[in-house]
């Protein structure tokens, strides 16, 4: 393994500093400093960027953004272990790294970061999809960064990129896709991580757009969206009765067939079916 650094290997910084992996903090450790800085690229040009990293553990992941650039890095962490060993990492980079302890759930990093911003993060799965889910949907867009790279378990990671006709399209697919480019950049088997989870994870890199790909009311699009996939297995004319009494007629004005399925439809038509429904409701 060639050094990126010239800090020493993970699997001793984790020693020296006793950072066995809590199963309830979700700690699945990369201790491969090429994968991460393999994994920071995919983030693309960082040098004039300020990278947000939640939960940077060892510090894995955050050497190799480091390594590869990054004009300044935020990582927010909530194991009080990790803090000496990300103490090393900031006296490495002067400058160019600052940690905050605490719940990435709770904490508004944007006090402490400079655009353009990046966010990159190996999470605990739970946390990723709940952060995910808040970075697609602020007050306003384009939102408070510019890319989102960041690792899941491989099957939600499909439900991000995921194409109509699909059993992983849904909800989460219809969010991302609306208003960001999303692909799966690399795949990882479990054993790339220690300890080794039981399941194969993916990188998801998102890149937001400048606007909506088609305009919906994003209250709205949500309601249509919910109600469709929460009974996906039925039509649509009986999942989205209780939005509108005349449904039948605006999935017609969407060129949608008031017999398909949520998963037939593409995100075109939830949007046209959205403003349909606005104009309805606004127009009784
Ligand atoms: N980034 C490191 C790596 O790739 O080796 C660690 C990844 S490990 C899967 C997840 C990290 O997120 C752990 O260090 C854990 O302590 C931290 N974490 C878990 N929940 C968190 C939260 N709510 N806020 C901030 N960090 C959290």
């Amino acid at each position: 393994m060639t050094a990126i650094d010239s800090l020493p290997p993970l699997r001793e910084v984790i020693a020296r500093h006793d950072l066995r992996a809590k199963k309830q903090l979700g700690q699945n450790f990369l201790l491969d400093l090429n994968l991460t800085a393999k994994i920071a690229r995919q983030a693309g040009d960082m040098s004039q960027c300020d990278v947000l990293e939640i939960g940077p553990g060892p510090g894995g992941l955050t050497r190799g953004l480091l390594a590869e650039g990054a004009r300044h890095v935020l990582a927010i962490e909530k194991d009080a272990r990790a803090l000496p060993a990300l103490g090393e990492i900031a006296d490495r980079y002067p400058g160019r790294l600052t940690v905050i302890h605490g719940d990435a759930l709770r904490i508004d990093p944007l006090a402490h970061l400079t655009p353009p911003i990046r966010v990159a993060a190996n999470l605990p799965y739970n946390v990723g999809t709940e952060l995910l889910i808040r970075w697609l949907t602020p007050p306003d867009w384009p939102p408070f960064w510019q890319s989102l790279t960041l690792m899941f378990q491989k099957e939600v990671a499909e439900r991000i990129v995921a194409a109509p006709g699909s059993k992983a399209y849904g909800r989460l697919a219809l969010l991302a896709q609306w208003r960001a480019d999303a692909r799966i950049v690399m795949t990882l088997p479990p054993e790339a991580f220690v300890p080794a989870p039981k399941v194969h994870s993916a990188v998801v890199q998102l890149t937001a757009l400048p606007q909506p790909r088609h305009p919906a009311d994003p209250a709205i699009l949500s309601q249509v969206t919910a109600a469709a996939f929460n009974q996906r297995r039925k039509m649509l004319r009986a999942s989205l009765r209780g939005l509108h009494p005349q449904i039948e007629s605006l999935l017609e004005q969407a060129r949608i067939p008031p017999t398909a399925r949520a998963e037939e439809i593409d995100l075109e038509r939830f949007c046209t079916l959205a403003r349909a429904l606005r104009s309805a409701r606004q127009n009784p």
